[in-house]
């Protein structure tokens, strides 16, 4: 709940004019997904690189991610953080309550020692307890416990998933943005002066390395901070 709010309540990189000098000073251009000189219209200012203008907000964006609607708020350089810690809790809530729920109805399964008794099938024919059977057999017991199990084990696997892609974007230094467009600029022919049809091959210049890279989602970069390393 903690990560939620701080989630949902920090302030995602909004670029205003106090604060635009300084951010445009952060990332370079890579004159393919972020060109210079691109004015945002609302804001009536210049986009930063790796900035977007969030329509729903109705700002623009530093390190924009994505608009989350879950937490009602942009994801961007000064909250990713707290959108990690979210993600990364809320997967290991949802796993601890399947492993608890799981293992509540083994030790039912164990106590009531059922897998070694047996049960009259249609016919009238005496049959060994077998997996269907005790699935069945407890659903109908614990129908909101079995069905609640199943509910946070899809939940884990899905939010487990959006983990791991979230981790690769992080480890990588890229934004869902950034690598939802460069799909798109690989896969189509790029419009150029030369008459010949190029295609153009997108690199990602803002990686530092694994390390660097992830120390950039816990602390965003500062113009400051830029200088230190050049
Ligand atoms: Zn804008
Ligand atoms: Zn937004």
């Amino acid at each position: 709940m903690g990560c939620f709010v701080l989630c949902s309540r920090a302030d995602p990189g909004i670029i205003t004019k106090s604060n635009h000098a300084s951010l445009i000073k952060i990332y370079a251009y890579d004159a393919v997904l972020f060109r210079k000189g691109i004015v945002c219209p609302t804001c009536n200012m210049e986009k930063p690189a790796r900035s977007k203008h969030c329509g729903l907000c109705n700002i623009c964006v530093h390190r924009f991610d994505h608009h989350c609607v879950w937490v009602n708020n942009c994801i961007g350089a000064f909250n990713t953080k707290y959108f990690f810690l979210y993600l990364f809790t809320l997967t290991g809530m949802a796993a601890s309550i399947a492993l608890i729920t799981g293992a509540f109805l083994l030790q039912v399964v164990r106590l009531s020692n059922m897998m070694h008794g047996s049960y009259i099938d249609e016919q009238g024919q005496e049959q060994a307890v077998d997996i269907l059977f005790l699935v069945q057999h407890l659903f109908l017991t614990f129908p909101r416990i079995v069905f609640m199990l199943g509910f946070v084990v899809i939940l884990t696997l899905v939010l487990g998933a959006y983990c791991c892609f979230n981790l690769y974007l992080a480890l990588t230094n890229q934004t869902s943005n950034e690598w939802y467009k460069s799909r798109r600029v690989g896969c189509s022919p790029h419009v150029t002066a030369q008459p010949q049809d190029r295609r153009v091959v997108y690199k990602n210049i803002y990686s530092n390395g694994i390390w660097m890279n992830l120390k950039e989602i816990f602390k965003p970069l500062t113009v400051l901070g830029k200088k230190k390393r050049t």
